[in-house]
């Protein structure tokens, strides 16, 4: 079998991806593993769409991601049943110790932007969100985004891309498993030829694209690409349920992100989720992402998971609450994407998404079929960096943000890690 590009990974950047490269008349291959789009990592996403990031680009993609989804009914085609993935706007709520410099920092930089964002002080967030406690002299604000939400939900929203990227013109090999990268030398430097997948099968293809998720790091050495910045596998615990009961509280239940209590909760009755809000000092990495499944989960996290999110809402019923094990693909040194062309002609990465891209995931498999086309067309993207206009905001997005040879971004912020 022969593609003009081969992509790896049909989760959802790989099938955005291959849709941006279809719709540019590329012949485009999608292999992945699992018998349908956006069963990997993708699947346990909680798909929450917040705009409040440290980078004021990052927060500009944020946003469109945000658009994104607003349009979705028009981007993409339903499935036989007339169903798609839809952004549900519940809003999102940080909440925050009281009178950090960087809060007013940040609100302003998203202002810039064009995100709206509104600042709460301890009575506002009690009048405007009555189901939430807050001590009487707790030192907390909030930061409210009143166009978020969360994508209900993340494998529909793949496949939907999928099928986009069908009637584009992509194929789609599914139960296929990448075993090797097919590279050569040529005039002094590497090339990449295509890969080889477990069935024994070859496809030669000049262009391959690494979108395997928690499994980049891996793909990348079987390039022979090991990347300056690195990607490796981190282990992730949600509690996962139903409230009922969340659809009688009083007034607008927000998507919650408490950097006080140390949680966030995806407020969906029937499809509740509780994570930690926690700092990238804090993180475990595992060794292959395959197994992230295998030991039981501690039944201390879901208890402790359970308490801060009742702090803060009482009323909070989770029934048949159990652990949902999810694997993030991390840039260990500073938790950015990375989408680019590599050292190997060829070869190009759209990884990285360090437990917080799905929002804009269309958009960034977009970014690297930006990048493939602008290489194909004989560009050093190294040389002369790619600048991309974002398509629902207008935002030029500058790709030097996503570079594999960048410094590491600095987090003035910290790094709490949400969605
Ligand atoms: C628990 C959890 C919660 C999250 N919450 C949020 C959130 O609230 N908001 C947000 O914006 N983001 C969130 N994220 C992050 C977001 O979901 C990811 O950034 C995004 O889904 C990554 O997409 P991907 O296409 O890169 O990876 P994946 O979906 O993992 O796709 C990679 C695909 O490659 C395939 N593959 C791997 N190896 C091979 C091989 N050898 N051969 C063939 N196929 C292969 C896999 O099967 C997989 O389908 C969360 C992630 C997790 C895990």
């Amino acid at each position: 079998m022969k593609a003009d590009a081969l992509v790896i990974g049909g989760g959802i950047l790989g099938c955005a991806a291959a849709w941006h490269l279809a719709r540019r008349g590329v012949q485009v291959v999608v292999i992945e593993r699992e018998s349908a789009a956006g069963h990997g990592s993708t699947a346990r996403s909680t798909a929450i769409v917040r705009q409040r990031y440290t980078h004021p680009a990052a927060m500009a993609l944020a946003l469109e991601g945000l658009r994104t989804w607003e349009r979705w009914g028009d981007l993409v085609p339903a499935d036989e049943n007339g169903r798609r993935a839809a952004l549900v706007k519940a809003g999102v709520l940080f909440l925050l110790p009281r009178g950090e410099a960087s809060t007013e920092t940040l609100a302003r930089a998203m202002r810039s932007v064009g995100i709206a964002v509104e600042r709460l002080d301890r009575d506002s967030l009690a009048r405007s969100f009555p189901a939430l406690a807050f001590d009487e002299r707790e030192p907390v604000e909030g930061l409210f985004e009143p166009e978020g939400g969360y994508v209900d939900d993340p494998t529909r929203a793949t496949e939907d891309v999928a099928r986009a990227a069908v009637a584009a013109g992509a194929t789609f090999r599914y139960e296929t498993r990448l075993v090797s990268v097919l590279t050569e030398w040529e005039n002094g430097s590497l090339a990449v030829r295509g890969v080889r997948t477990h069935l024994g099968e070859t496809i030669e293809s000049p262009v391959v694209v690494n979108c395997a998720g928690p499994h980049s790091g891996w793909v990348n050495l079987l390039a022979h690409s090991p990347l300056r910045l690195t990607t490796a596998p981190l282990k992730q615990v949600v509690l996962s349920g139903h409230s009922p009961g969340l659809r009688s509280l009083p007034g607008r239940l927000p998507v919650i992100a408490d950097l006080i209590h140390g949680f966030y909760l995806r407020p969906d009755p029937e499809r509740t989720r509780i994570g930690a809000v926690w700092q990238r000092d804090e993180t475990e990495f595992i060794a292959d992402p395959d197994l992230a499944d295998d030991h039981p989960v501690d039944p201390a996290i879901l208890t402790s998971r359970l308490a801060a999110a009742r702090r803060r809402l009482p009323g909070l019923e989770v029934l048949v609450a159990s652990p949902l094990v999810g694997v993030y693909d991390v840039t260990v040194q500073d938790w950015y994407p990375i989408v680019d062309r590599t050292a190997t002609r060829g070869y190009f990465v759209a990884v990285g998404t360090s437990g917080a891209w799905f929002k804009a995931g269309p958009m960034i498999g977009q970014l690297a079929a930006e990048m493939v086309t602008a290489s194909l067309a004989g560009r050093d993207t190294d040389r002369e960096p790619l600048e991309v206009t974002l398509p629902l905001t207008g935002y030029r997005f500058p790709m030097t943000l996503f570079s594999r040879v960048r410094a590491p971004i600095e987090l003035s912020y910290g790094g709490g890690v949400l969605g």
